[in-house]
């Protein structure tokens, strides 16, 4: 038996099967394509369930949220159609996966959780990771930022029962925002809104399924 190389091999097979597995869920876009062969998904789970880091699932992580399936990060990040030049607001940093994501495309990228230990630690990945164009922050997401309005762009990775009015408000005409809304157990539906020069236009993507968004700084 050969040992040399091993390692690498399986590596490189399993970063195939990965991006694989990304495209027959409708990935195409190239450039969400190689952001997401760029940011390695390992980094960001830790513990018992760090092995099954390149399944297509969603994963447990620290303050009992969840890191998404990397299907549905890919094609929400598709589906919002990021430019190089745009100023991206993400609400629910969540292990830092979808952000990391966002800033191989963005300018720049702001993304914000209540939980500060899981902002904390998303903001060690990106060091480590050499992202200097992401700025986490522990912050009620609901209100949005304020201070760093309006935003190109706006992610929201937690389900609400409408599209919080403050985040449309800090949304550039022209803008996307995507976000899950729905009741937290039920059947969430995946929207689009555009905000247009007057009004909004929503669409609604496809159904999914994310932990609720909650107002109020978490315990820890
Ligand atoms: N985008 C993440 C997954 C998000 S899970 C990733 O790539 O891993 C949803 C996250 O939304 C959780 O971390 C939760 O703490 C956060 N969240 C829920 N309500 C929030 C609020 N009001 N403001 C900010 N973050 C919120």
């Amino acid at each position: 038996m050969n040992d040399l190389g091993a390692g690498d091999e399986g590596t490189a097979e399993r970063q195939m099967r990965f991006l694989y597995a990304l495209r027959s869920k409708g990935v195409t876009d190239a450039r969400v394509l190689s952001a997401m062969e760029r940011i390695d998904r390992g980094l960001f789970v830790r513990g018992l369930f760090a092995e099954r880091a390149y399944e297509d699932m969603p994963l447990p992580i620290a303050c009992g949220q969840t890191i998404s399936q990397p299907s549905v990060v890919g094609l929400m990040t598709q589906s919002l159609n990021v430019g190089p030049r745009d100023t991206v607001l993400e609400v629910g940093t969540g292990s830092g996966y979808q952000a990391a994501i966002l800033a191989c495309l963005a300018r720049r990228v702001y993304t914000v959780d209540r939980h500060r230990r899981l902002v904390r630690e998303a903001e060690a990945v990106f060091r480590s990771l050499s992202l200097p164009n992401i700025i986490a922050q522990t912050t009620d997401g609901c209100y949005g930022l304020p201070d760093q309005a309006p935003f190109d762009r706006i992610l929201v990775t937690a389900a609400a029962e409408d599209p919080p009015s403050p985040l449309l408000a800090q949304l550039k005409i022209g803008g996307i925002m995507i976000v899950p809304v729905g009741q937290s157990d039920a059947v969430q539906s995946l929207i689009r809104v555009t905000r247009l020069t007057t009004g909004f236009d929503y669409e609604e993507l496809r159904p999914v399924r994310f932990v609720p968004l909650v107002e109020g700084l978490g315990q820890e």
